[in-house]
């Protein structure tokens, strides 16, 4: 096989990306080459774009990723569930991936955070197998990658974001402990947030709270299970927090998620929270995210505080389970908003980042 692909590299932050050609070679008999059908822009993508946090460069960002499997390495027989894989089936698959043994993995159950890790989209491009991103033609699937066959139903734009918006929500929900009849707070209805109201109303909460300053995303939160939105945009912290505590009796919220990356949203969702209730954060993913809490408030109120980061290969599955048992009750497919093709990335780039479309497909 001498065939190319083509990959839309990215040289450094804030310049332009330019498209280049890089041979596309056999996989090894542990590997997948797949075609791409579709890659979504990340918030994360976006961080890395404008300088906010190291990628390594030239690479190829990109690692919401769905596409057809072209060459299937011999020993890769089945996807994570037992179903048998082979060529011209569509997958998804976690985002990172991990060989061998893992402290974190094999005593702590968090794969996700094993010592040399490596992340789709974070590699350099001229190193073998050059495709590892999302932004691009092929993309190889390494050993120690959780693969998922995709059902024939589900649609490119439902799928697209499973494997880090959905599958890092889930984790997410999971940690926080959700269930029936529980009152919830997300702030920040961005892609995760969006997801986060849908997830806890599936997983039995009684009352979603959705809060944000643009009411486009309040009105979108409404569709996806949000029973009540605030636009706190224009209010003031004490009439908030009252707000919320109101809408959940006796006593204020089970469950507070921050999902909008501004620290300062921290304290002001502690104090929503009845005693013995769990702040999650998820956003924060960037260094520096600073605040302040008072001690003596989490331990009067027995608060439990929870970062979670990406998601263990058991949330992908979730991800997609949870999807496809909901895709009639919540319109997943209106959250990819925008198509573009590699050849207008920093067009889709531009939009995704000034938040004037909520999640940017590219389909090469
Ligand atoms: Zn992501």
């Amino acid at each position: 096989m001498s065939k190319t692909g083509r990959a839309v590299v990215y040289d450094e932050p804030n310049a332009p990306f330019v498209i280049r050609e890089f041979p596309v070679r056999d996989v090894h008999a542990d590997e997948v080459l797949v075609k791409i059908s579709m890659a979504t822009i990340c918030r994360s993508d976006i961080h890395s774009y404008l300088g906010h946090r190291p990628n390594p460069c030239p690479g190829i960002l990109g690692h919401e990723i769905i596409g057809v499997i072209d060459q299937i390495g011999e020993t890769i027989t089945h996807d994570m569930r037992g179903d048998p894989l082979s060529v011209g089936d569509r997958v998804t698959w976690t985002e990172y991936f991990h060989d061998g043994p893992s402290y974190y993995a094999d005593i702590h159950d968090m794969p996700q955070k094993s010592e040399g890790l490596r992340k789709y989209g974070h590699d350099l491009v001229a190193d073998d197998p050059h495709f590892l991103g999302g932004f691009a033609d092929y993309c190889y699937i390494m050993p120690g990658t959780g693969i998922l066959k995709l059902p024939e139903e589900i649609t490119d734009e439902e799928a697209a974001p499973l494997n880090c918006g959905v599958a890092t929500m889930m984790s997410v929900t999971e940690a926080a402990a959700i269930t029936m009849g529980d009152s919830v707070v997300i702030q920040g209805l961005g892609l995760l947030g969006i997801y986060g109201c849908a997830i806890a109303k599936a997983r039995g909460a009684r009352m979603v709270i959705g809060l944000d300053t643009v009411g486009d995303r309040l009105q979108t939160a409404k569709k996806f299970g949000a029973d009540e939105t605030i636009n706190v945009s224009s209010m003031e912290t004490g009439d908030l927090v009252d707000a919320v505590r109101a809408l959940c009796p006796p006593d204020g919220p089970d469950i507070v998620f921050e999902a909008c990356g501004a620290a300062a949203v921290v304290p002001v969702g502690v104090k929503m929270l009845r005693s013995g209730g769990c702040y999650a954060l998820c956003g924060l993913v960037n260094p520096g995210s600073e605040f302040t809490l008072d001690g003596n408030e989490l331990v009067r109120k027995s608060i439990t505080l929870k970062g979670v980061y990406n998601y263990h290969p058991r949330n992908l599955i979730q991800a997609l389970d949870f999807v496809m048992a909901n895709r009639t009750r919540f319109p997943f497919a209106e959250i990819v908003d925008s198509k573009f093709s590699l050849e207008q990335l920093d067009e889709a780039f531009a939009k995704a980042a000034d938040r004037s479309v909520l999640r940017a497909a590219i389909v090469p």
